[in-house]
């Protein structure tokens, strides 16, 4: 952050990419089903070369959360970003809600990607985002059966239809321990009461004019809390195909400002300081003050493992 508007010096902001392509969003579940998927015309791989070369040109290193599928169908991306300094991180394998699967099957969704990314890079994978952040409590215990050591979906936020929740995460204190040795790095919200109002990305960055946005940002960074922000390839591409067929109101989730977005994304990356969510976590690991453990640590959902 430039010198007017310092960060809390024991604030950090993380930078985190989802790499997945236009056609696997959540908004576009209902007019291109799945099986359609390879027929689709791939634009992942140019737009996450923007966001390469935003990042690149401001020297700013960044976790890409890979979803399997686009990893299986462009493994030099994957190469390119690891190459590049950035922390290759899991989405998953086919961008499922979590909390719609049974625990054998989230446990294979995510040992396949998870495989075929440390395959590609030869470094372990350590984080996993969930698909439309639909982590659910029974997800975390096979997470770190499976290797990972955090997972970034939490959004502690009053609503929202799709996101999955953590029992107990709260705005105030965004990074937790939530089983011994595995942590939760939640993404972003402005705190009201113990929750909050979404401040991590997605079509909230793109609605909102950048100076407020900024301001968010910076009001969280002072207060000495991390930030955490994340992105998606696809909303650099105004140019994406329109399948005919969306509601209105999926089609404005989906399109809000795309036409903006590179922009604002360049001003974010140009007026904030950031690290990988790997760094973050390592750099509050190392503080004097220890991460808080949530009562979720060692707790297990009766019946919920297979
Ligand atoms: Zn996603």
């Amino acid at each position: 952050m430039n010198s007017s508007h310092k960060q809390h010096p024991d604030s950090h902001a993380a930078m985190s990419i989802d790499v997945e392509d236009w056609f696997q969003t959540e908004n576009m579940k209902g007019v291109i089903e799945r099986d359609r998927w390879d027929s689709c015309e791939l634009r992942v791989e140019r737009n996450t070369m923007r966001i390469l070369d935003i990042l690149d040109a401001r020297k700013t290193r960044a976790t890409f959360f890979v979803l399997g599928w686009v990893a299986e169908r462009c493994p030099g991306l994957v190469h390119q970003i690891a190459s590049m300094g950035h922390e290759v991180a899991s989405h998953g394998y086919g961008h499922e809600l979590v909390y719609s699967l049974t625990p054998k099957q989230f446990r294979a969704d995510i040992t396949r990607s998870k495989k075929h990314l440390e395959d590609l890079i030869g470094k372990s994978v350590l984080g996993y985002r969930a698909p439309c952040f639909s982590i659910t409590e029974w997800a975390i215990e096979i997470l770190q059966e499976e290797g990972f050591t955090y997972d970034s979906s939490a959004v502690p936020t009053i609503a929202h239809d799709r996101y999955g929740k953590l029992d107990g995460i709260e705005t105030r204190t965004p990074i937790v321990a939530i089983r011994d040795g595995f942590y939760e790095v939640c993404v972003s919200c402005i705190p009201v009461g113990q929750r909050g109002i979404p401040w991590g990305g997605g079509g909230y960055f793109r609605f909102l004019p950048y100076a407020v946005w900024k301001q968010g940002v910076r009001a969280i960074l002072r207060s000495g809390r991390p930030y955490v922000f994340y992105i998606h390839p696809w909303e650099f591409d105004p140019l994406q195909p329109r399948p005919t067929g969306l509601k209105a109101t999926t089609n404005f989730r989906q399109r809000v400002n795309l036409q903006r977005c590179e922009a604002r994304f360049s001003a974010l990356v140009r007026d904030v300081n950031w690290i990988p969510i790997c760094e973050l976590l390592d750099t509050r690991k190392s503080a004097a003050a220890p991460i808080p453990a949530l009562p979720l640590v060692g707790r297990r959902v009766e019946g919920a493992l297979p």
